[in-house]
């Protein structure tokens, strides 16, 4: 059985292991065909993990594959069942996990991939529940984007700023995966979407993607086009997760009342806020952080309609995993980098 693994912070080796033992009770063993990438992928590769964690450890954080073995007491899902992997080792008797909060849970056991042994393996053993069904109609590079890129942003949209028809929304870096995500999501529900872009060729692409404003922000002050664009009055919700270079321009997009919701800070840690203008302005601030099972298969309902398609930015070999990441790190990238298990 082979495995990507972090050998030491920053060098990644596809390693042969012995192959797994038989599932235990209330686990599922997947075969993997497709992991996505993320940031967070780029955090453990820099050896920025929450936690301690020891080395090597297998990386990958959001993927998809086809069940092939259960171990007793499993029903559900059986052999043969396509699913996603939900990375976060919830505990399911914590209040937060009962009451489908599991993003909350109150015992996370550690986030595969990152603080415990990841998916970007031949086979990856999980608890059952945490492996959840892929309807028909999604291919494997569509599903690997469902755990964390659609479930997080449909939960920042909808649970967390509660989008609704009609409204105007600034996404920013409509580019990368969360962002382009965004755009479709708000598009499809009748959303006004304002969108900001590292470089001019990404202009058209996420015009073409739906956005009714592209805003290039290295070139312009987006704040100021936004403000010109509404009648100074501003957009409902801003969807961050850049950090120090938008944060300012962030709250200075918001109309009074509005919704600032953020799930990363790829540009640093830390960011002024002017805290005048936070309550004269009556803004709300919603942090998020990853999803609950039903983001999961709200996301997945999307691609199998035909609603919301991720938009893939390429499809590499899983020995391609470092390149990808350092394209991913260059924002090199339009959409999604999937790696495919062989
Ligand atoms: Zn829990």
């Amino acid at each position: 059985m082979r495995a990507l693994r972090l050998v030491e912070e920053g060098r990644l080796a596809l390693e042969a292991l012995p192959d797994p033992p038989p599932p235990e009770a209330g686990q599922v063993r997947i075969r993997m065909r497709a992991v996505a990438l993320n940031h967070i992928d780029l955090w453990g590769m820099r050896g920025m993990a929450f936690a301690k964690r020891r080395l090597p450890i297998t990386v990958g954080v959001e993927g998809a594959g086809i069940v092939e073995a259960v171990g007793p007491g499993v029903i559900n899902p059986a052999p043969g069942t396509p699913v996603v992997v939900y990375a976060g080792l919830t505990c399911q008797v914590c209040r937060a996990c009962r009451e489908g909060r599991e993003n909350l849970c109150e015992n996370i056991g550690g986030i595969m991939g990152f603080h415990v042994d990841g998916i970007a393996a031949e086979t990856v053993t999980i608890p059952a529940h945490l492996a959840l069904p892929i309807p028909d109609g999604v291919d494997w590079p569509q599903a690997a984007c469902a755990p964390v890129t659609f479930a997080t942003v449909q939960h920042m949209l909808f649970d967390n700023a509660r989008l609704e028809s009609g409204e105007s929304i600034l996404v920013h870096a409509g580019g990368s995966g969360v962002g382009s995500t965004a755009i479709l999501m708000a598009k499809a529900i009748g959303a006004t979407v304002f969108t900001t872009v590292g470089s001019g060729g990404k202009i058209e692409k996420v015009t073409a993607l739906g956005a009714d404003h592209a805003i290039n922000y290295r070139t312009d002050r987006f704040e100021g086009v936004i403000r010109r664009l509404t009648n100074k009055r501003g957009v409902d919700v801003v969807f961050e997760h850049v950090g120090p270079d938008t944060w300012g321009g962030s709250l200075l997009s918001l109309k009074k009342g509005g919704r600032l919701v953020t799930c990363g800070s790829t540009s640093g840690i830390t960011a002024p806020t002017n805290l005048f203008h936070l309550f004269q302005q009556q803004i709300r601030i919603i942090a998020s952080f990853g999803a609950n099972f039903r983001n999961v298969q709200e996301g997945l309902a999307k691609m199998a309609s035909g609603a919301v398609l991720p938009v893939i930015d390429s499809v590499l070999p899983l020995q391609d995993f470092g390149a990808g990441l350092e394209r991913l790190n260059n924002r090199q990238v339009f959409g999604k980098i999937i790696v495919e298990v062989p």
